[in-house]
């Protein structure tokens, strides 16, 4: 799925981008013809003015004006080498005299440019591009006459053919890498998609996986409780069972609902001023009830004056619990767990600390991935499903605020929640 979106995104990227290229490449292409062909005719123009100027005295002054003469003009002057003929036409348009080719004894041609293809070299079998222009001559704002000149384009062929040749070769290759380039770029775009995508997937598999083991514990309790009793005493405790793990599968529904729900940043409004302070106090008054049944030594340092921010107090209380609720949980009897509040520049700090069994190291970057349990084993006693510190992570993060952790094994262990303090 992902690899076709891909190919359909490289394949778009590909086709639009190269259609620019090739408008560009034709654009750029025409453009530089025009250019070029306006440079050279305007150098074309010059010369001709000049050579016309230089011819035009001594024809004004021969014998031959106005008359029908097809002689060689004597004068020296030429355009470049690549001239073909120049002519002089009278203002009857008749030919007066001509250096090349000969041509028309009548001028047919209008004033301007013209490209012709004309046959010329060895008899006449091969043809040249050629650029001509005719000049009306005016002596005194009286017509005297026409000039007509022509030069071959071979140096305009040769640098358009260049730019040809240029374009053949470099187009596909610019296409092949715009091909190339989509190519990553569509793999970059559904990077994050994918990651999504598998977490999503993974999500879904640890649910359905942490979801199986109490459906099947259910359905064999059930099924001894239907079996008409032997012992009441036997089927009570199957109930006992079908309620106890009925109980725990509502925990972790109400878990996976709960991340799901409250996934994304937080809407502003929703929000209210809350101090952090009695949020905590509050909670550490529940905590210090339930330390005694499991031999703990439970202390909170809270600081009298109140610690204010913008927090939905219940999402904020949740963090706290599944932190001290983990507390109490993995610190064996006769252990200390602490709980401290304090600022810290722009911060409310919030610290979690225990004397209990630690964390490995190679754990520790794993904790608050969901469903992730140090070990299933000792979770499995304790009844969690690994997803407490996710969703502590997921609630500190909306608030703009981190979630750290230090541990050591068979030491203990320090969460640490740090909340910007915005109002
Ligand atoms: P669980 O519901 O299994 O406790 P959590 O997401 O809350 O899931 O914790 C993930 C894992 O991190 C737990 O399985 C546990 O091994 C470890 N852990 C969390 N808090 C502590 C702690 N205070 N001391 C030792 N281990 C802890």
């Amino acid at each position: 799925m992902f690899d076709r979106s891909r190919r359909n995104l490289a394949h778009w990227f590909a086709l639009s981008m190269g259609g620019i290229l090739f408008a560009f490449a034709g654009v750029g292409y025409c453009l530089s013809v025009e250019e070029q062909l306006r440079v050279f005719d305007d150098e074309l123009f010059s010369q001709s003015k000049v050579f016309a100027a230089k011819t035009q005295y001594s024809l004004y002054q021969s014998q031959w004006r106005n008359q029908r003469s097809k002689t060689p003009i004597e004068n020296g002057a030429s355009l470049n080498g690549d001239l073909i003929y120049a002519r002089w036409y009278n203002s009857d348009k008749q030919l007066l005299q001509y250096i090349g080719s000969l041509g028309n004894n009548q001028l047919t041609a209008e004033p301007g440019f013209q490209t012709l293809q004309l046959p010329l070299g060895a008899e006449y079998l091969i043809r040249t591009w050629v650029r001509q222009v005719t000049i009306p001559i005016f002596e005194d704002k009286r017509l005297i006459g026409y000039f007509q000149a022509a030069v071959a384009m071979n140096s305009l062929r040769v640098n358009l053919n260049q730019a040809r040749l240029f374009l053949t070769f470099g187009v596909p290759v610019t296409f092949g890498v715009i091909g190339i380039t989509g190519w990553f770029l569509g793999g970059l775009a559904m990077r994050p998609s994918l990651r999504a995508y598998q977490q999503l997937q993974q999500f879904t598999a640890d649910a359905s996986h942490e979801l199986r083991t109490p459906v099947a514990t259910i359905l064999s309790n059930a099924q001894v409780a239907l079996i008409p009793p032997e012992d009441l005493l036997e089927q009570k405790l199957r109930l006992q069972n079908i309620a106890q793990t009925a109980k725990s599968m509502s925990t972790l529904i109400n878990d996976l609902l709960f991340l799901s729900r409250h996934n994304g940043s937080l809407a502003e409004t929703g929000l209210k001023p809350v101090d952090l302070c009695e949020i905590l106090r509050s909670l550490a008054q529940d905590f210090a009830a339930l330390a005694p049944a499991q031999s703990l030594n439970f202390n909170a340092h809270l600081p009298e004056r109140p610690i204010m921010l913008k927090a939905d107090a219940n999402l904020l209380k949740q963090a706290v619990i599944n932190l001290l609720t983990n507390a109490f949980k993995y610190t064996p009897a006769d252990g200390k767990v602490e709980l401290h509040l304090f600022t810290q520049s722009h911060y409310a700090v919030i610290q979690v600390k225990d004397n209990g069994i630690g964390i490995p190291s190679t754990d520790l970057p794993h904790i608050f991935e969901r469903f992730y349990r140090v070990d299933t084993v000792r979770s499995r006693q304790t009844g969690g499903f690994g997803l407490g510190l996710a969703i502590a992570q997921q609630i500190v993060q909306r608030y703009g605020g981190q979630i750290t952790v230090n541990s050591m094994l068979s030491q203990g262990s320090t969460f640490q929640i740090s909340l910007p303090l915005k109002l």
